[in-house]
């Protein structure tokens, strides 16, 4: 189970959490979802998640946060 971030909106899905609001069942993994689902903010596709740098984006949020 992992964390994933939109590449295009930063929008987080877990995998853990699902996304039940689209139907989505908890511990849902990203290579499982249905190709219907799409990002909620920006509606890209479940190929711009991206698991290795959900890190880095939440640094880089973090770092911002410290200017
Ligand atoms: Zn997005």
């Amino acid at each position: 189970m992992k964390k994933y971030f939109c590449v295009k909106c930063g929008y987080i899905y877990d995998e853990i959490a699902g996304d039940p609001e689209r139907g989505i069942a908890r511990c849902m993994l990203v290579s499982m979802l249905p190709d219907s689902w799409a990002c909620p903010d920006c509606g890209a596709s479940a190929e711009s998640l991206c698991a290795r740098k959900v890190c880095n984006y939440e640094t880089l949020k973090a770092d911002s946060m410290n200017e």
